[in-house]
């Protein structure tokens, strides 16, 4: 039985609308708190391809006019997503990217479309749709971070929340004269409010007014409230250091199975490890790579940002081809990092590849033929694809950060020698590093016996959502019953 309510609040959501992990974390968490006790449903903005999704959809509440035009709250079933959409054509009807326009900027609209994404959430939180009132309403990065502030400045009864880092690098920050347009009291802005360094922070409001913290690691939880990686944010964090916890990923095992994974040349799985070996000719040849066997081939699956570490990778590549190596790069993003990837492949065709742009099939076939997944992030807050290469064999090399290091174990003598170990880590996040660790995994890739139980060890470890699940079903639980005790002892 669902004993629990819970509204999930998010920008994004997979297969409907992705930009990254985030998606993917919406929209598996539903499924998998389904096992745990747990009805969740999740709001998110009518985007076309949202709207586009949804096969049938009843219209539950209309709003005269939400920030600047009329708005309707649309509740349905979508790719199996059990969905509150806010259609408001004129905050959310446009094609492409959920916050950019075509030219790579910020939508200048981007404080109101997500302060009524917020809004549309903590009204639902507050009983809009009565046949769902949810006992908690859970917000994710900072599009979300108003919520728990309409909710806190509404006064009258409220569900307990719960808001997400997944990166806080998007941090959602606004002038503050827009503060009375975002339907926010004067009093809101202060430093136990929405305010943050003069300006209206939306992630900053949410990490102050929800009752908990999330974020998607133990490693990245405890690295935010540092200066070094807390990004303005460390002090706040510190202080909230009770209410927090790190909660690692999952992925969804029925889209990342290699043994019935449509994308792939061959499936497999750790009986029929010798079948990877379609995958990577199969890759070598779609990419344009040299089709040799024996090479070591490395995959790289990612946003091509700063925070990806790819300079580093850049500068290790001299290394990565003096160990025989061969790079499969999937990934748009920064155009001055793609420019220098194009330059490689021109200077090591062959050697080096690298496609342009987000393409889901691709991302499976270099999960299943890559050697080796490098992942040299400077911050990873949890980190899938290292997850999805456990999953498919292909042996991570990851920068020891954040959930890159709760989630790899490092095959150095003493993992080896355990028979524990499912990759390579290097620290501190250094091209010197990376070089060092690239080396190291070319040599354990020449021990080929060693490499295969690196493999099986990664294909044995549990990467689904089900522990996860349960973490959050008891955080919710448990906020649910610190909310009773409190609001009981105040009787
Ligand atoms: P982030 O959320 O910071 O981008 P994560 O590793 O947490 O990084 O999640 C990235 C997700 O997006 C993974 O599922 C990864 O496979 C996918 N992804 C990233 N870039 C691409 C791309 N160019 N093509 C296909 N999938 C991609």
């Amino acid at each position: 039985m669902k004993d629990i309510k819970v509204l999930s609040v998010a920008s994004e959501i997979f297969p409907l609308v992705k930009t990254g992990g985030l998606a993917d974390v919406a929209g598996a968490l539903p499924g998998a708190l389904a096992g745990e006790g747990v009805a969740m449903r999740s709001l998110v903005p009518g985007y076309p391809g949202v709207l586009g999704g949804l096969a049938k959809s009843d219209v539950v509440h209309r709003f005269a006019d939400l920030f600047g035009g009329p708005a309707q709250l649309l509740a349905g079933k979508g790719a199996g997503l059990d969905l509150f959409v806010l259609d408001a054509p004129h905050l959310f009807a446009r094609y492409g990217h959920p916050y950019t326009a075509t030219n790579g900027i910020d939508w200048s609209d981007n404080p109101a479309r997500f302060a009524a994404l917020s809004r549309a959430g903590a009204s639902v939180g507050q009983g809009l749709v009565p046949g769902f009132v949810p006992d908690i309403v859970h917000c994710h990065d900072w599009p979300t971070g108003l919520t728990p502030a309409y909710l806190a400045y509404d006064g009258g009864p409220r569900p307990g929340t719960v808001m997400t880092i997944h990166n806080l690098a998007f941090q959602g920050q606004f002038p503050a004269s827009l503060l009375a347009s975002l339907g926010l009291p004067p009093d809101s802005f202060t430093v136990e409010g929405v305010e943050y360094y003069g300006s209206i922070g939306y992630l900053k409001a949410g990490l102050r007014l929800a009752d908990r913290i999330t974020t998607v690691s133990p490693t990245y939880a405890a690295e935010i409230r540092t200066p070094e990686w807390g990004m303005g944010l460390d002090g706040l964090l510190k202080t909230r250091a009770a209410d927090m916890a790190g909660i690692l990923n999952g992925i969804d095992l029925s889209v990342w199975n290699p043994a019935g994974d449509a994308h792939l040349a061959a499936r497999f799985d750790a009986r029929r490890l010798a079948a990877r070996a379609r995958n990577k000719a199969a890759l070598q040849d779609r990419m344009g790579l040299a089709v040799e066997p024996a090479s070591l081939l490395f995959g790289v699956i990612t946003r091509l940002f700063w925070q990806k570490g790819l300079d580093l990778l850049l500068a290790a590549l001299p290394t990565l081809l003096q160990e025989g190596g061969q790079l499969a790069l999937l990934g748009a993003g920064d155009k001055p990092i793609e420019d220098d990837f194009h330059a490689a492949v021109a200077a090591y065709p062959g050697r080096i590849a690298f496609t342009r742009g987000y393409d889901e099939g691709l991302a499976h076939l270099i999960q299943g033929g890559a050697d080796s997944i490098i992942v040299p992030s400077r911050f990873e807050p949890c980190g899938l694809t290292q997850l999805c290469a456990l999953r498919y064999g292909a042996v991570p090399l990851v920068a020891r950060v954040g959930g890159l290091a709760d989630t790899i174990i490092d095959a150095n003598e003493a993992g080896v020698a355990a028979a524990t170990a499912t990759g390579v880590q290097f620290a501190p996040v250094t091209a010197d590093m990376l070089d060092a660790a690239l080396r190291r995994t070319a040599a354990l890739y020449r021990d080929q016996p060693t490499w295969k139980r690196l493999q099986l060890n990664g294909m044995k470890t549990d990467v689904s959502w089900q522990g996860p699940a349960r973490h959050y079903a008891a955080l919710y639980r448990d906020l649910i019953a610190a909310r009773r005790a409190r609001s009981g002892s105040q009787r």
